[in-house]
């Protein structure tokens, strides 16, 4: 564990009048705080804090930051308070102290949904200082530095949201250095199969590959000595998660990576740039459409540099990066590189003149993000594409609700509790009265007023995108109409009796009940309500030698239920949810689609079937079903000349649905012992199910198969699919449908 002489020095090694008293006394005041607290590695607690302060040391901050990473954990796990820490350390850095510990009380958070949320908040809680950022970021490092000490089913998620959440925001804020290295831990642990595999193949090209690349280095030094050019030429092969990405985004293997490897010149300044770059391009040709000039124009977070990709030596491709050593360091460091911190005085007032460009830039998109209409523009850009079609929204108490994007306040009311939903009758969105079915926004306060009074109305049906509010306004309304039909059946049963001159009663009702094949009372009132049943048959059931008079009794109780509003049928755009056929059991085995208006069976179709995340649509055939594709589905032009059968339906998912769908792919491999078998496990270790497996073409060399699987989502798919084609004895991995 680092001393307490060993962070002084650290801090002045970069910062002579570093304040040693306010350091030490930082460091004592941790030490009695944390006491005898252990981390999950067996160490004294303290050396996580005493970790994360020197990740910041690194980076050159200043005093205040550093001090708030020694303190980061002391409010959340030991006694200490905000108004002791402003007492002994200075307002500034209690507030420091105060934002890291909110954003730690967002970690505990686990639910899928909330990373996001985690994200929003944590750039929201920063916005007046951008070092409680910094800190955050040293903190999660660490934590993934140390992330074998934790228990395994935990690992998995704290990786996850480091890929998908602190690494891109490392990236975002110009601080390349943490990004791969966040990215790399994140990874294996994350992905560890995935990690394994392409780690082997980088291994594998270094080995075969290596010679070429100190030829390279050389060649490129040689012709730029000879112009008296002083530059620093390094190669270097990518990190296996930044080749990850890349196989996953552009559905490619790695064979067809052209750009493994990339190269850097580093010299003393800008004008050398452009002397490299003009030695490069006369003496090996340009790779079209991938020279960027960032000096001349810089990235948003300041990045500057210039990337050309040339034919090389033995006709290689080359991807160069030129770039001087100053902004070199700010591609690494990032804004932690401008250091807020300058001629020795403690700076991080918002002091515009200390301001680097990076800094502004993160300003900015702080202050974008508060302005309530551009959030959701902003997230789009920054969060993942897991979270596009959610919003977050808050309770009064602030509790954190996560919905569908789409979702009301009725929507809201459900997921929080069924009983506010069934008996709201208004809402207040940021303590304005607005109508229920306003369409909510990330970020919003949502109160619902409630009443005794209220049951739920049919017609919210169709205001409604979640399943949940859905199904209880379903059986709230269910209760309601059957109520309502019985009331009218006993009307209109009483009204025949009477007509026909004999005497009502229960009795008679209850005489009837076998002869009209119904249960009890309720279901033959409700049945005579709903049309279904002659009241002139219930008296029939009575008394054998009864004629009936009038036969427009048959629609009566339809007809005055249908005067109702809102009491009959589905509206266009209400949804049905259908059992799948085949499928086994419980309500679990549901189609979540929207769209469906009408009673038809619905059903997935036969070649590849659709997963969530597809674009799907319906087609009817009438006296069938409804069987939906997924647009790009071939099977569709079938269906061009015929509009009337086609039917707009999208995905009615809940955030933690569990259900498989089908799809299909085309695996081709190399024709040998164990590729089948590997195929097989690998698809089976992501969790999805294999249905079925044919082989379509055989040669000698390959054979294609043709795989159906079961899979939870569209990303399930993409993942399976990229795990396959980093295998290097499989050749081509696609989709098929139809
Ligand atoms: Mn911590």
């Amino acid at each position: 564990m680092m001393r307490q002489m060993e962070l002084v020095e650290r801090v002045r090694s970069y910062n002579p009048h570093a304040d040693e008293d306010l350091l030490n006394r930082a460091y004592v005041y941790a030490m009695r705080a944390h006491g005898t607290q252990k981390r999950a590695s067996g160490d004294p607690y303290l050396s996580h804090p005493l970790e994360v302060a020197a990740i910041l040391t690194d980076l050159h901050l200043d005093d205040a930051t550093i001090v708030a990473a020694v303190l980061h954990d002391t409010i959340e796990d030991t006694a200490a308070t905000r108004s002791e820490i402003d007492q002994l350390f200075g307002k500034e850095i209690g507030a420091l102290v105060e934002g890291l510990t909110k954003l730690k009380r967002l970690d505990l958070v686990t639910r899928k949904a909330a990373q996001a949320e985690n994200f929003r908040k944590l750039l929201l809680a920063v916005a007046d200082d951008v070092r409680v950022l910094l800190v955050k970021l040293a903190d999660r490092l660490h934590n993934m530095r140390t992330l074998h000490f934790v228990a395994p089913e935990k690992r998995a998620r704290i990786a996850e949201e480091t890929l998908e959440i602190y690494a891109p925001l490392a990236g975002r804020m110009g601080m390349q250095g943490m990004r791969d290295e966040l990215e790399d831990l994140a990874f294996k642990a994350a992905m560890p199969e995935a990690n394994a595999t392409i780690a082997e193949r980088l291994e594998n090209l270094r080995a075969s590959y290596g010679a070429s690349i100190e030829k390279i280095e050389k060649e490129l030094a040689q012709e730029l000595a000879v112009r008296n050019i002083n530059a620093q030429v390094t190669g270097r092969l990518k990190h296996p998660y930044s080749i990850w990405r890349k196989m996953e985004r552009k559905s490619i293997g790695f064979e067809q990576l052209s750009d493994v490897y990339g190269f850097r010149a580093l010299v003393n300044n800008p004008d050398d740039c452009y002397r490299v770059l003009g030695v490069v391009h006369l003496k090996w040709a340009i790779v079209p459409g991938r020279f960027k000039d960032y000096i001349s124009a810089p990235k948003q977070n300041d990045y500057r540099s210039i990337h050309t990709t040339v034919v090389g030596p033995g006709r290689k491709r080359v991807e160069l990066q030129i770039r001087t050593h100053e902004m070199h360091e700010i591609a690494e460091n990032g804004i932690a590189a401008h250091v807020l911190y300058k001629d020795g005085r403690v700076g991080g007032d918002a002091n515009l003149s200390q301001e680097s460009r990076a800094y502004q830039w993160l300003r900015r998109t702080i202050e974008m993000l508060n302005q309530g209409d551009t959030s959701e523009e902003f997230l789009e850009h920054t969060k993942l594409e897991l979270f596009h079609d959610q919003v977050f929204c808050f309770t009064p108490k602030g509790r954190l609700i996560a919905l569908p994007r789409g979702a009301t306040p009725i929507d809201f009311a459900y997921a929080v509790h069924t009983d506010v939903g069934n008996k709201a009758v208004g809402a207040k969105i940021n303590g304005r009265v607005s109508p229920l079915f306003s369409k909510l926004h990330n970020g919003d306060e949502v109160e619902i007023v409630r009443s005794e009074m209220q049951t739920p109305i049919a017609a919210w049906e169709n205001l409604v995108v979640t399943g949940k509010a859905r199904a209880a306004i379903r059986r709230a309304t269910r209760e309601a109409r059957r109520t309502q039909f019985m009331g009218f059946g006993r009307q209109i049963v009483a009204r025949a009796f009477e007509r026909a001159g004999k005497p009502y009663s229960e009795e008679n009702l209850k005489a009837a009940l076998p002869r009209l094949a119904q249960p009890n009372v309720e279901d033959l009132l409700a049945a005579i309500g709903r049309g279904e049943i002659y009241a002139g048959d219930v008296i029939k059931a009575n008394y054998a030698d009864y004629q009936e008079e009038r036969k427009e009794e048959r629609k009566a109780g339809a007809v005055a239920a249908l005067s109702e509003p809102g009491w009959f049928g589905l509206k266009k755009g209400a949804s049905v949810v259908f059992k799948v056929p085949g499928q086994n059991s419980s309500d679990a085995a549901a189609i979540p689609i929207r769209g469906i208006t009408s009673e038809l069976p619905v059903r997935f179709a036969p070649n590849g079937g659709a997963v969530p995340g597809d674009r799907i649509v319906g087609i009817v055939t009438p006296g069938e079903g409804i069987t939906i594709y997924p647009i790009q589905s071939p099977d569709l032009t079938a269906f061009d000349d015929q509009p009337d059968r086609w039917l707009d339906v999208r995905w009615d998912i809940e955030n933690d649905q569990k259900n498989l769908f089908p799809a299909r792919i085309s695996v081709t491999a190399l024709n040998e012992p164990g590729t089948l078998g590997m195929v097989a496990s690998l698809i089976g270790e992501t969790g999805a199910n294999i249905e079925n497996i044919a082989f379509a073409n055989q040669s000698a060399d390959f054979r294609e198969m043709i795989i159906d699987i079961a899979v939870w989502d569209i990303k399930h798919l993409s993942t399976i699919l990229t795990q396959l084609r980093s295998r290097a004895v499989i050749n081509k991995v696609e989709r098929v449908n139809g």
